[in-house]
């Protein structure tokens, strides 16, 4: 089977987020499974081209494709994932992708990632590699479902593709207004109320690949259920629920080669559940490096972030300075976005700068170092699709203080709720005064060192390895086939 694997992020080349980590890792996982895998992403202005090996194909070049009333050129660079053999093709166009970032506000938004997709469906064509299966993700790809169903011409070769997509956020949708839709070349006959282009009087690229891919997958079984729900379909709930059961939840796995406690170069004194001891000279490491006391038996809680209104840093208001007068625990803070969130967190430090530890920005190394050297970490979100950080957290034994949702509820277990079993703090609403009672439940039960010992030991035995996701993935590949099979016929 080959599967061609569209997505606007991947590690090493770039990432805003988990996405990245999901794109760099799962196809690796396809790929030793014994099928033909091939990545496309943006060949964006930041990426390396020296650094990643990037070299242009020169079979592959001066292709052009349709956006609105221009017939814009694109060439392909290719490079390799590192240490797995995964082709990775690189879709390079000079007026949409020679900027600073992945994704914008720009007026063009919409023609960026409108080129992207039709430049993959043109260069699987040109090239002759025709998937089995097309794999979307997120907003940004959720339009070659719909260019798989409706367009004829490029895509005459890939009728028998079947279409995946996976959602790894459904807060992202891609809306755009109605002339979005002659952008790309797609049909207004499919814009009146209700339709698949049609939505709250706009288009979105989401909604479009929930109706038209084959299968429709969001990455843990609870997030999965969630979007179902108003509160967490963000409007496309009834998109989602039209779908029925055909809504799969697959948890992502982490990369072990990345992200293991005892191999990881990116931490001082690598350690195992053995050797735990080792985690105190890597908090000793971290309180230095943010400035902090080196007075290990305090508890320390760290944070790392997007800064969002998502990760629900913001029920830490009215809670964090009462909590931080105790002087019961320390707060080491990586993270950039939401300038009021970011206020917070500076003003706390202001406030308590013993207690209290910010750096703004994006710093993968440090990340490490907050894994291996926190007690603790925090993830209050609103909603978490699946998210990584808690499960990075629970393989380095640093205990998750998180929310009942999403991924987060499939993968941490309350202590006090399961005491022989528990891995963590789980609060259900998101209400300051829950997280705040979770945080003081942490903080005292931090004092109990054999209890705490024992649960870092089974925090560090989970398996969060992606063999099994990428089992539940070759599922949905053999699944998603068939679905195109039955429909072609
Ligand atoms: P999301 O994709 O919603 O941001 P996830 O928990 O799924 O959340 O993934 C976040 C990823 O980005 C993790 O790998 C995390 O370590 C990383 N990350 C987020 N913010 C930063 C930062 N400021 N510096 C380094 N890594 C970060």
């Amino acid at each position: 089977m080959k599967i061609c694997f569209a997505t606007s992020e991947c590690i090493p080349f770039m990432k805003a987020g988990g996405l990245a980590d999901v794109s760099g890792t799962l196809p690796k996982y396809i790929s030793q499974a014994g099928y033909e895998v091939r990545i496309f992403v943006p060949l964006y202005g930041p990426v390396d081209r020296t650094e990643h090996g990037l070299v242009r194909d020169d079979s592959l070049t001066d292709l052009h494709v349709q956006v609105g009333e221009r017939n814009e050129p694109f060439s392909v660079w290719r490079s390799q994932l590192p240490g797995a053999g995964v082709e990775v093709l690189f879709v390079q166009s000079s007026r949409y992708f020679d900027r600073p970032y992945l994704y914008s506000n720009d007026p063009d938004e919409d023609e960026r990632f409108i080129l992207f997709q039709k430049a993959v469906l043109t260069t699987l064509c040109e090239s002759g590699w025709i998937p089995d299966v097309l794999h979307s993700n997120d907003w940004s790809t959720a339009l070659l479902p719909a260019f798989l169903k409706q367009s004829t011409g490029v895509t005459a070769a890939l009728v028998k593709t079947a279409s995946v997509l996976s959602i790894h956020n459904i807060g992202y949708q891609g809306t755009f207004n109605q002339a979005t839709i002659g952008k790309a070349g797609l049909s207004y006959t499919l814009a009146q109320a209700t339709q698949p282009f049609e939505y709250f009087g706009g288009f979105s690229f989401l909604k479009a690949g929930i109706c038209f891919a084959d299968v429709v997958a969001t990455v843990s079984p609870t997030y999965a259920r969630e979007i179902r729900k108003p509160e967490f379909g963000r409007g496309l709930e009834g998109v989602i629920r039209a779908r029925g059961d055909r809504i799969r939840g697959i948890l992502n796995g982490i990369d072990s080669s990345l992200w293991n406690p005892g191999l990881d170069p990116l931490i001082p004194f690598p350690f195992d559940s053995n050797t735990l001891e080792k985690k105190a000279r890597n908090k000793t490491a971290l309180l230095r490096r943010f400035a902090l006391p080196a007075d290990i038996d305090v508890p320390l809680i760290g944070i790392i972030s997007r800064f969002t209104e998502q990760k629900g840093f913001h029920l830490l208001e009215p809670i964090l300075g009462p909590l931080l007068r105790d002087g019961a625990f320390r707060l080491v803070v990586l993270g950039s976005g939401d300038l009021h969130l970011q206020d917070m967190f500076k003003r706390a430090e202001h406030d308590f700068p013993d207690f209290v530890s910010t750096i703004f920005g994006y710093d993968e190394a440090l990340a490490h170092l907050i894994e291996a050297g926190s007690d603790l970490f925090l993830m209050p979100s609103i909603y978490e699709p699946c998210g990584l950080n808690q499960m990075y957290s629970l393989k380095y034994g640093t205990i998750p203080i998180v929310r009942h949702t999403g991924g987060l509820a499939d993968t941490v277990r309350d202590i006090d709720d399961e005491p022989e079993t528990g891995i963590g703090f789980v609060f259900d609403h998101a209400d300051s005064g829950e997280l705040k009672s979770a945080i003081r439940r942490a903080v005292k039960m931090f004092a109990e060192k054999n209890r705490w010992r024992a649960m870092q030991r089974r925090a560090m035995m989970e398996d969060f390895s992606w063999h099994v996701s990428a089992k539940a993935y070759l599922d949905l590949y053999r699944a998603a086939a068939k679905a195109a099979r039955s429909a072609s016929t």
